[in-house]
C-alpha cells in the first residue's frame, strides 16, 4: 500500500479554489519536479506547452447561414515522440482546458512507457445541436485547418468528448485527400474497416477497470461483488459499466449530464445502455430510482469512477465523497485541494494519467499496425493492454511508496521523470 506524507499546497493557490485546468497541471507539474529536483531550464521547458494553434473554422450550416467556430490544438511535448490526443467538441471548452489536457497527455504516454508526445484538440461547438452533415463540414474544415501540424509522424488525433470514431474517419480522409494517399495513422480511434483496432473504442474503460482491479488489491477489497458509481455514461463510463459488470462488481448507479439513475442490487448494463440509446439519457429507466450527479459522487460505495467532465471534485464535496476508491477514468476530475482532502480521508484515488491510460496505450497499438500497414487482424489486443496497465500501477505504487507520495504524485513523479530524462539526453537545438 502506498503510504504517505502530505505535500503541501504551495501558498499561492487561495483556499479559494482554482479552478483553470491548465494551472492545476501546472501546479501538479511544479509538485513532481520538486520532488525530482529538476533544474530551472527543464522545469520552464516542460511546464509549458510546445505549439499553440487557434483557428477559425467557418461551416455553412443546414440553414445556409455560415457560423465561424473557433478550434485548438496544442502540443504540450514531443520529446519522446509525435503528440497523440483526443479531439473535444463542447461549448465550455477553452484554450487552457486543452492545455491541461495536452499537458496530462505527456504524462500518461510517458506513465505506460509508449513512445508518445500528448497534444489535444478542440471545437468551442454545442454537437448535440447539429446536424450529422453540419458536424461533418466542421470536423473536416477543422482537419484542414490543422494540416499543418498534424500527421502520423507529428500528431495524431484520437475521440474525446462528443467525438467518436466516424469524426476520426472524417478527419483521416481530409487529411488522406490533402496528401494524395491515404493515411491511417493520423488519428486513433478510427473504424476497423479503416485500420482502426477492434479493443480501441473501450480501451480506455478497460483500463480503468484494470486500475481498479489493481486498486482492490491494494485496499483489500474483492472487485466481485464491489458496489461502483460511475458518473458519465458516455465512451468511456458505459464501456466501464459493463466491464465492472463482467467482473460481476454491482455497479449501483449510472449518469450523464442530466442526472442519474441508482439501484442497489445492480443495474444491467446492456438494458442501460439501450434504454441510453433510445431516450438520450439514463435518467428514469425502469428498475431504478433517480438520483442527481452530486448525490451519486456522495454515494456510499466500493469504487467511484468520475467519466465525465473535469472538476467534478473540489473542496465543495471532497468531504462527502464517500467511496473507498476513486479510479479517474475521466481527465482532471479532481482538484488539487480535493485530493488533500481525500487522501486526508484515506480514499485511495487512482490519478487520470494511470486510470485513464488505456487509451494512449491501445491508440500506439492501432498507430504501429497503420505504419506496418498491417491488414492482419490484431492478436491479444486486450491481454496487451492489462499487461501495459498492470506494469504502470506497479511502478506508480512503486514510486509513491519511494518518495512517500500519494498516487497522484507517485504517477507523475514517474511521468515527468522520464520525460525530463529524455529532454535532458536530446539536450537543446540548435
Ligand atoms: P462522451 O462524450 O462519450 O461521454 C461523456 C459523458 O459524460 C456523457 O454521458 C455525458 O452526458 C456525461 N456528462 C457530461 N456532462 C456531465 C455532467 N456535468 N455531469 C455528469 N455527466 C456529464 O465522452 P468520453 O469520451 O466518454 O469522455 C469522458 C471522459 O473520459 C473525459 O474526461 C475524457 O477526456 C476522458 N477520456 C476519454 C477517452 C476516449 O478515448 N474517449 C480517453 C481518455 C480519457
Amino acid at each position: 500500500m502506498a503510504t504517505v506524507t502530505r505535500a503541501p499546497l504551495p501558498a499561492r493557490i487561495s483556499p479559494r479554489e482554482d479552478l483553470n485546468p491548465f494551472h492545476i497541471a501546472q501546479l501538479q507539474f511544479d509538485m513532481a519536479a520538486e520532488f525530482l529536483k529538476l533544474d530551472a531550464a527543464l522545469r520552464s521547458l516542460l511546464r509549458a506547452p510546445r505549439r499553440v494553434l487557434e483557428v477559425a473554422i467557418p461551416v455553412e450550416m443546414d440553414n445556409s447561414q455560415t457560423k465561424v467556430f473557433t478550434g485548438y490544438r496544442v502540443q504540450h511535448n514531443v520529446v519522446r515522440g509525435p503528440a497523440k490526443g483526443g479531439t473535444r467538441y463542447h461549448l465550455n471548452l477553452t484554450l487552457d482546458e486543452v492545455k491541461a489536457l495536452a499537458t496530462w497527455m505527456t504524462w500518461k504516454a510517458a506513465l505506460v512507457d509508449i513512445p508518445f508526445g500528448g497534444g489535444m484538440g478542440g471545437v468551442i461547438c454545442d454537437p448535440k445541436r447539429m446536424s450529422k452533415a453540419e458536424l461533418e463540414r466542421l470536423s473536416r474544415r477543422y482537419a484542414y485547418e490543422m494540416l499543418p501540424v498534424i500527421g502520423p509522424e507529428t500528431d495524431i488525433l484520437a475521440p474525446d468528448i462528443n467525438t467518436d470514431s466516424q469524426t476520426m474517419a472524417w478527419i483521416m480522409d481530409t487529411y488522406s485527400m490533402a496528401h494524395g494517399h491515404l493515411s491511417p495513422g493520423v488519428v486513433s480511434g478510427k473504424p476497423v474497416a479503416l485500420g482502426g483496432s477492434a479493443g480501441q473504442r473501450e480501451a480506455t474503460a478497460r483500463g480503468a477497470v484494470v486500475a481498479a482491479e489493481e486498486a482492490c488489491k491494494q485496499k483489500r477489497i474483492s472487485l466481485r461483488g464491489a458496489s461502483v458509481a460511475i458518473q458519465g455514461f458516455g465512451s468511456v463510463g458505459s464501456v466501464a459499466c459493463r466491464l465492472f459488470a463482467e467482473r460481476k462488481a454491482r455497479v449501483v448507479a449510472i449518469s450523464d449530464s442530466r442526472g442519474g439513475a441508482y439501484n442497489s442490487r445492480g443495474i444491467d448494463p446492456l438494458r442501460a445502455q439501450r434504454y441510453k440509446d433510445r431516450t438520450g439519457t439514463v435518467v428514469g429507466m425502469p428498475g431504478t430510482s433517480r438520483l442527481t450527479n452530486d448525490e451519486l459522487l456522495a454515494l456510499k460505495c466500493d469504487i467511484l469512477v468520475p467519466a465525465a467532465l473535469g472538476n467534478a471534485l473540489t473542496l465543495a464535496n471532497a468531504d462527502q465523497i464517500k467511496a473507498r476508491i476513486l479510479v479517474e477514468a475521466a481527465n482532471g476530475p479532481t482538484t488539487p485541494h480535493a485530493d488533500e482532502v481525500l487522501h486526508r480521508r484515506g480514499i485511495l484515488l487512482v490519478p487520470d494519467i494511470l486510470a485513464g491510460a488505456g487509451g494512449v496505450a491501445a491508440g500506439y497499438f492501432e498507430w504501429v499496425r497503420n505504419l506496418d500497414g498491417s491488414s492482419s487482424p490484431e492478436k491479444d489486443a486486450a491481454a496487451r493492454l492489462e499487461t501495459v496497465m498492470r506494469r504502470a500501477f506497479a511502478e506508480v505504487v512503486a514510486t509513491a511508496q519511494k518518495h512517500h507520495a500519494h498516487l497522484r504524485q507517485g504517477a507523475q513523479i514517474l511521468a515527468v521523470g522520464r520525460v525530463a530524462e529524455a529532454a535532458a539526453a536530446r539536450g537543446l537545438f540548435p
